[in-house]
């Protein structure tokens, strides 16, 4: 019989790790709370770029490994996966490292000339990314693994000791969760919030970390963010800041005056100051990824399948 391993947590975490848990050829039953759509791994923008992981060194081999997953991974087109440009911005004055660049494949980035900025800019990176459409890829990651044995079981865990006993061994991707569920208070709610636009302009993502801006070209919306508000639990947008995140966008592309506001949502960022991806006994705990769920996971998830079998 497979060795068997239960995953608590059903978000981008949970299961990138059951799927790399599936290449080592083990049974995997996953636990959690709740599902997509109902979870912050659908509030995400999401496209992989590292955000606020910049000092953690280990980040790089995680990110890298998810780049390479998502760009292999589009080739399957229903996955809702693509290579989309970015543009990454500053304003004169702007607190701006280029640590991020450390993180990129070789070649996926150049620095533009003065003459390729935009108005009111000092600086920018053209780059390529993988943008990940979490209403398509979330379904698509769930059936891919309920078609090849994974488990999906609706429960609340409270005890991961006792849920170990009966597995050979249980993965924590439960996120913002574990903030009760392993007593660690080090993991905080970073809030965000976000409009949606109807689609079709720009045709790139752009960031602006310090307005803070950034829109996202999903096929369903132009998702235009957002707000970075630490220790903020509840996951709701406020009328004024959806506002003033418009103000903003509309400052840089004046064009997106013309479009209809579609909605908005919040999502809570599972913040921690470094990822938790570490072994006790049989229990692996892999969440605290804060705004680079996506941009970590399969990196992260390998690693966390790696530490199940010993490696
Ligand atoms: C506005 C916004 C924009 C973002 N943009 C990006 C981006 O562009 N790129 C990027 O890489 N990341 C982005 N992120 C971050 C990304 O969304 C998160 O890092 C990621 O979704 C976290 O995934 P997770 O699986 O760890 O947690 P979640 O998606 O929160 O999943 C946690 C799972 O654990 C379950 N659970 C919790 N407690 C228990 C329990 N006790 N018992 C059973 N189940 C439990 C939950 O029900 C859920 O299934 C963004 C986030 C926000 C809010």
């Amino acid at each position: 019989m497979k060795p068997r391993v239960a995953v608590v947590g059903a978000g981008i975490s949970g299961m990138s790790t059951a799927y790399a848990l599936l290449q080592k050829n083990y049974a995997v039953t996953i636990y959690a709370k709740e599902f997509s759509p109902h979870i912050t791994s659908n509030r995400a923008a999401a496209f992989w770029f590292p955000y606020h992981v910049r000092n953690d060194k280990r980040g790089i081999a995680w990110a890298l490994k998810s780049y390479t997953f998502f760009r292999e991974t589009m080739k399957d087109s229903t996955s809702g996966i693509s290579m989309c440009r970015l543009i990454k911005a500053a304003k004169p004055g702007a607190n701006d490292e280029d640590t991020w660049t450390a993180f990129m494949p070789d070649g996926s980035f150049r620095k533009l000339q003065d003459n390729e900025l935009l108005n009111g800019y000092a600086k920018a990176f053209e780059a390529f990314v993988p943008l990940i459409e979490t209403q398509l890829f979330l379904p698509w990651l769930q059936n891919y693994l309920t078609a090849r044995g994974v488990e999906f079981k609706q429960e609340v865990i409270s005890d991961l000791q006792q849920l170990a006993t009966t597995f050979d061994a249980v993965v924590n991707c439960s996120g913002l969760g574990s903030r009760t569920l392993c007593n660690d208070e080090s993991i905080i709610a970073v809030r965000g919030q976000v409009n949606l636009l109807e689609p079709g302009f720009p045709d790139h993502i752009f960031l602006d970390n310090q307005t803070p801006a950034y829109l996202v070209p999903r096929k369903d919306a132009t998702i235009v963010g957002g707000t970075y508000e630490e220790n903020t639990y509840e996951a709701v947008t406020v009328a004024e800041d959806l506002e003033a995140i418009l103000q903003k966008a509309y400052a840089i592309f004046p064009e997106l005056k013309s479009r209809k506001v579609i909605g908005s949502w919040a999502g809570l960022r599972p913040f921690r100051q470094a990822v938790r991806l570490e072994k006790e006994d049989n229990i692996i705990h892999n969440y605290g990824h804060g705004g680079s769920g996506y941009t970590l996971s399969f990196g992260c998830a390998e690693e966390a399948a790696g530490l199940v079998s010993g490696e």
